[in-house]
């Protein structure tokens, strides 16, 4: 069966950014499983999977649009180091819950000199074209469960 709305699909993937580094696979690890159409995934790799069938192979490229978004500026800031209450030295790559412009963000230090610390609230995938490889391994219908939910039940998985 092809991947439509109301199906699950199962795939191996690799993401490279521009430069051709890998920045996530699924190698040595089970399949991705999604519920096609509930937004589990990015839009645009969604988009891509939709009438592929198990054993199909595909590379696509996800422009930031469909992808995390485009970079915004205003979540790159320089804070004191006085705002980093009870931690005792912020180091770049240490990450901290933030307040956003829409609730709690994520946010990473990306650089510390002398009292000044730079935080980015964005998604460290925006802004960045996404080059996904993929390999399609199963396609099954949904259950009403994963349907109502919005996710995958896995094998095993308890009923909730
Ligand atoms: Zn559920």
């Amino acid at each position: 069966m092809q991947i439509a709305d109301r199906s699950v699909a199962s795939f191996h993937y690799t993401l490279t950014n521009e430069a051709g580094e890998v920045l996530d696979s699924s190698e040595g690890r089970e399949p991705l499983a999604y519920v096609h159409g509930a937004g589990n995934i990015v839009p645009g790799l969604e988009k891509a999977l939709a009438g592929h069938e198990t054993g199909d192979s595909f590379k696509v490229a996800v422009t930031p649009e469909e992808g995390y978004g485009p970079r915004h500026p205003e979540l790159m800031q320089t804070l004191p180091r006085s705002a980093f209450q009870g931690v005792a030295e912020p180091q770049p790559g240490m990450q901290f819950q933030g307040k956003g412009p829409q609730g709690a963000i994520l946010v990473t230090v990306t650089a510390v000199d002398g009292d000044e610390v730079k935080v980015d609230g964005n998604h460290p995938l925006a802004g960045q074209t996404l080059n996904f490889d993929v390999e399609v391994t199963e396609v099954r219908e949904a259950t009403e469960d994963e349907l109502n939910h919005g996710h995958v039940h896995g094998e095993g998985a308890p009923a909730h």
